[in-house]
């Protein structure tokens, strides 16, 4: 693969910059906020962060919540143009593919492709947004200020109302341009609402999830393989456990909020001890034992919610712009929200650098690049929720997907699982849509009234191949 590094070869300063604007404000130190400012500051930019949680080194609540991210080439380009790509692999752990843990206990690996490049990294939240962090208050065009909620904007005098909790006071801050990064209930989104027709379309799933521990052991190896993500598909719900650096695994079950009428159970129905420990132990016996505080963390984590927003407009003239999950957050069965942030970012400094006349021209091009590729993945993130869930145990899945790694061996060049051009390249969301949907109409074609590899025409199989996927270099 070839990474181009086309920001960091081409900064230019500040004269080349849309109109004079020297000082753009951010709301949300989240991922997508304090990556953004690290690459606006490097062109020159005087930023303003703004976060309404405290400095996670004050020791007080910590920004975000604490669990394990899978990152993949999209995120790892953001990190490799900031620098910080190997600091964030000294913290972060290669996993390999999918370990698969079904009810007898018996666990099968599903590699996520033979390449070397084909592999994940699970990073703890906290960890990779400290590492984000302490790059740009090391930056001194950067000011962060904590503890800062923004509560109102008064769009004609370019003035932002913020309350700060550390003394309970309000503090205006009058913007140049501002950015909203600040998560999927943005407040920004709901402020530009009224002024500039923004059409949120919010859909949360009636599934929510919560965060469960399985420690190493006392000599602190961990308890399972420390290199793959591990599943407990189980049809209407699942448990995911990613490794941590320590040996430790952080667990999230996902079950319905309520169960329904095929006995499905879901977090309302789990409301005794009892109850809990014989859903556990039923659904999950092989890992249960391994979780040595489930009872209390079930009482001590909360359910979280997850849903997909969905943007009309991601800009307000040339005054605001929402990046990250407050323009397009999805669910989070791909593992992309976090790649699909930071490509904002990434994407947003290479419009910058085609030396663009304004910031409204710099917004709305953001936006027609990115909107069709953050649409695509939200329904490829919403797929994925199915496919763990249930098909990942299915023969026909395990079939089907022995047959595209012997293509993707084959034709290295052209075959290119669907799931591979969204982790593992950057190629824009709706190819690897397209691209999967062809792959699909192959594996179709040859799998048809077949049971066994064996039984597959490859000859018509290189002919299709040939025929209806150019090669890759094409793409990338
Ligand atoms: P956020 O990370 O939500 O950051 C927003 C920031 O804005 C926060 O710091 C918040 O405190 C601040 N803020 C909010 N309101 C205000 C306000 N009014 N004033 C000031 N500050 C404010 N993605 C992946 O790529 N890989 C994964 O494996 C993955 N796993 C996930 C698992 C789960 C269970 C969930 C829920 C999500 C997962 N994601 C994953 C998605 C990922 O967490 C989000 O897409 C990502 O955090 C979005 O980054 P962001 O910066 O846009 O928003």
């Amino acid at each position: 693969m070839v990474y181009i590094q086309d920001s960091l070869l081409n900064l230019t300063n500040l004269e080349h910059m849309p109109h004079t604007t020297k000082n753009v404000s951010i709301i949300g130190a989240g991922m997508a906020g304090t990556m953004l400012a690290i690459l606006m500051a490097r062109r020159g930019y005087e930023i303003d962060l703004f976060e309404q949680c405290p400095d996670p080194h004050s020791g007080d609540r910590p920004i975000g919540l604490t669990s394990n991210l899978a990152l993949g080439e999209r995120a790892r380009h953001a990190l490799r143009l900031t620098g910080l790509i190997e600091q964030v692999d000294r913290l972060a752990t290669p996993m390999r593919g999918r370990m698969i843990h079904d009810r007898s206990g018996r666990i099968t690996l599903q590699p996520y492709g033979y390449k070397e490049y084909e592999t994940l990294y699970s990073v703890r939240r906290e960890s990779l947004q400290q590492c984000l962090l302490y790059e740009a208050d090391n930056n001194e065009r950067i000011r962060i200020h904590f503890n800062h909620r923004l509560r109102e904007i008064d769009w004609d005098k370019k003035t932002a109302l913020f309350s700060t909790s550390q003394n309970g006071n309000s503090h205006s801050h009058d913007f140049e341009v501002l950015i909203g990064a600040d998560g999927p209930a943005s407040k920004v989104r709901r402020l530009m609402e009224p002024v500039c027709g923004v059409d949120a379309d919010v859909k949360m799933l009636n599934s929510g999830y919560k965060y469960l521990s399985i420690p190493a052991d006392e000599n602190h190896d961990p308890l399972m393989d420390p290199n793959a993500l591990h599943i407990w598909p189980r049809g209407g719900y699942m448990m995911l456990a990613f490794p941590g650096p320590d040996g430790s695994f952080t667990a999230t079950l996902f079950l319905p909020l309520k169960g329904d009428h095929r006995m499905i159970w879901g977090f309302k129905e789990l409301d005794s001890w009892t109850r809990r420990r014989a859903f556990m132990e039923a659904n999950f016996p092989d890992v249960s034992p391994l979780i040595p505080r489930l009872e209390e963390e079930f009482q001590e984590n909360h359910v979280g919610r997850m849903g997909t927003v969905r943007c009309s407009q991601w800009h307000h003239r040339g005054d605001a712009l929402l990046i990250g999950d407050a323009a397009h957050a999805i669910v989070p069965f791909h593992g992309q929200g976090v790649n699909s942030a930071l490509e904002d970012c990434t994407t947003l400094d290479s419009i910058l650098n085609e030396n663009p006349d304004n910031w409204e021209s710099v917004f709305r091009t953001l936006q027609e690049r990115r909107k069709k590729d953050t649409d695509a993945i939200a329904d490829m993130a919403l797929d994925a929720y199915r496919t763990m869930r249930e098909s990942v145990r299915h023969r026909d899945f395990l079939l089907r997907k022995a047959l595209e790694r012997e293509l993707e061996l084959r034709h290295p060049d052209r075959f290119i699982a669907r799931y591979s051009l969204v982790m593992f390249h950057r190629i824009p969301y709706t190819e690897a849509v397209e691209r999967g949907r062809v792959q699909g109409e192959i594996l179709d074609r040859l799998l048809k009234g077949k049971d066994e590899l064996t039984d597959v025409d490859l000859q018509l199989a290189a002919r299709l191949v040939g025929e209806r996927l150019p090669e890759v270099s094409a793409i990338q």
